[in-house]
C-alpha cells in the first residue's frame, strides 16, 4: 500500500483531523493529546483540526473544547444546519476548498456523523489517504442516517481503526483486507478514563436534591424515537409512570427539545435540563442508578462505569455493550420498558465486564500505527 502512494514523502507527516458533532469531540481529544505527546518526544508528526460546524452552539460544541482541552480548530467550516443532504453538501463544498489550499498526508475521520461521511468522500476524491476511527460497526438498520454514513465511509477508507472483533467481521464481509484493519480499542473510553478524576458535579445535582444511585438519567435524540411527537410523548409517559418516585434527569438534546417546544405536557418524575458538558454529564451517569438512552456512545460509557443501561432501540452497532457490558436492548415499543424497569428496581441487572482493549490506551495505539507507516 505504501509503495503505491506518494504520501509521507515529506520529512514530517501531517494529518488533517475532522470533527463536527458532540460525540466526535470526545473521540478526537485523546488522539490530539497523543499526537502532542509524540511531538514533545521529538516525533515528526503534525496535525490540523477541521471543525465542520455541524454542531455549533456552546452546549453541543464549545463546552467540549473547553472541558477536554481541545485546541482551537485551524478552521471552522460553519457548515451546520439544514437537511441531511444540505448539510452533507455544505460540508463537502467547504472542505474541498480547504483541502485544496491545505495539502495533507492523511485525512482522519471519527465515528459516524454526517461530517464523517462528507469529509471521507472529499478526501478520497482528492486522492488523499483516509483513516476511519471507530470503523466497521454496523446496526444493519438502514433507517439510521448513521448507518449510511458508516457504510459510505468504510467503503472509501484506507485504514480502519476498530473497537471490537465484531467490527473486524463486518469489514471482512465487505471485502476489506485484514492488513488495513487495526484492532486498537475505543477512544471514547480513553476520554472517559482520562477524565474520571476531573469530573464536575453539575449544578442540577444539588438543585434537584439528587442522591447517589437514586435517580435515572435519560437521553433521547434518534429520529426513530423523537421525530414522531406522539411516540415521543408515549415513551415519556411510560417512563414517568413506571419509575415509582425515582427522579429521571433528562438533559434534552436540541433536536428532541424542538419536538416538545410549545406542547402542553407534564411528567411529574422527569426533570428536563439542558445538555451538559462532558465532565458534568459523566458525573451524573457515574452516580446514577441507571441510564435510559438511545445513544450509542453512552452504552459504551455505562459499560465501563458498570451502570445499568436500558437502550430504547431495536438494534445496536455496539453488540459488545450487550454481550459483555451492562447494556440491554429494550426496543422502541414503550411497553417493553415496564418489565425492564421492574428488573432494574429488583436489583437483578447484570454488572458486566470490560470489552477487550477498552483500557485507555487506544489513541496511543492509533498514533503508533500511523508513526510506524512513516518509518517503514
Ligand atoms: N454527552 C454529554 N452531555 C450530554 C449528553 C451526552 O457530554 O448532555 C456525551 C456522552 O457522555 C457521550 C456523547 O455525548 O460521550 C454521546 O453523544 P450522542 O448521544 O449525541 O451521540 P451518539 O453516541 O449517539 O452518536
Amino acid at each position: 500500500m505504501l509503495k503505491e502512494s506518494n504520501w509521507f514523502k515529506d520529512k514530517y507527516m501531517h494529518i488533517t483531523i475532522i470533527a463536527g458533532a458532540r460525540p466526535n469531540f470526545i473521540k478526537i481529544s485523546p488522539i490530539i493529546n497523543e499526537i502532542r505527546k509524540k511531538q514533545s518526544e521529538g516525533v515528526d508528526i503534525q496535525y490540523s483540526l477541521v471543525h465542520t460546524g455541524q454542531h455549533y452552539d456552546k452546549v453541543m460544541s464549545g463546552l467540549f473544547f473547553e472541558e477536554l482541552n481541545i485546541p482551537e480548530p485551524d478552521v471552522n467550516l460553519a457548515a451546520g444546519g439544514g437537511s441531511q443532504a444540505e448539510q452533507t453538501a455544505s460540508i463537502m463544498v467547504a472542505f474541498e476548498k480547504y483541502l485544496a489550499q491545505h495539502p495533507t498526508d492523511m485525512v482522519m475521520v471519527v465515528g459516524d456523523v454526517t461530517s464523517t461521511m462528507a469529509c471521507a468522500i472529499v478526501a478520497k476524491k482528492m486522492c488523499i489517504p483516509l483513516a476511519h476511527v471507530e470503523a466497521g460497526i454496523r446496526s444493519f438498520d438502514m433507517t439510521m442516517p448513521e448507518e449510511v454514513n458508516r457504510i459510505v465511509t468504510d467503503s472509501l477508507s484506507d485504514y480502519y481503526f476498530i473497537t471490537s472483533a465484531y467490527a473486524k467481521e463486518n469489514l471482512k464481509k465487505c471485502g476489506v483486507p485484514d492488513e488495513k484493519v487495526f484492532f486498537v480499542g475505543n477512544v471514547m473510553i480513553d476520554s472517559l478514563l482520562t477524565n474520571l478524576p476531573r469530573l464536575h458535579k453539575p449544578n442540577e445535582f444539588d438543585q434537584l436534591n439528587l442522591k447517589e444511585k437514586e435517580y435515572i438519567v435519560l437521553t433521547l435524540h434518534r429520529p426513530n424515537n423523537v421525530d414522531d411527537t406522539d411516540n415521543l410523548l408515549t415513551m415519556l409517559r411510560t417512563i414517568d409512570s413506571n419509575v415509582g418516585n425515582v427522579q429521571v434527569v433528562f438533559p434534552i438534546h436540541p433536536r428532541t427539545k424542538q419536538k416538545l417546544d410549545g406542547i402542553d405536557c407534564s411528567f411529574p418524575n422527569i426533570r428536563f435540563v439542558s445538555p451538559m458538558g462532558y465532565l458534568e454529564f459523566i458525573y451524573l451517569v457515574k452516580n446514577s442508578l441507571a441510564v435510559i438512552t438511545d445513544s450509542g456512545g453512552i452504552t459504551e460509557e455505562t459499560t465501563i462505569l458498570r451502570v445499568p443501561c436500558l437502550t430504547l432501540r431495536d438494534n445496536t452497532e455496539r453488540p459488545e455493550t450487550c454481550a459483555i457490558g451492562t447494556n440491554e436492548l429494550i426496543g422502541t415499543n414503550p411497553q417493553n420498558l415496564i418489565p425492564a424497569l421492574k428488573k432494574l428496581f429488583s436489583g437483578q441487572w447484570k454488572t458486566g465486564g470490560t470489552p477487550e482493549l477498552w483500557d485507555g490506551h487506544t489513541a496511543e495505539r492509533i498514533v503508533n500505527v500511523i508513526v510506524e507507516f512513516k518509518t517503514k
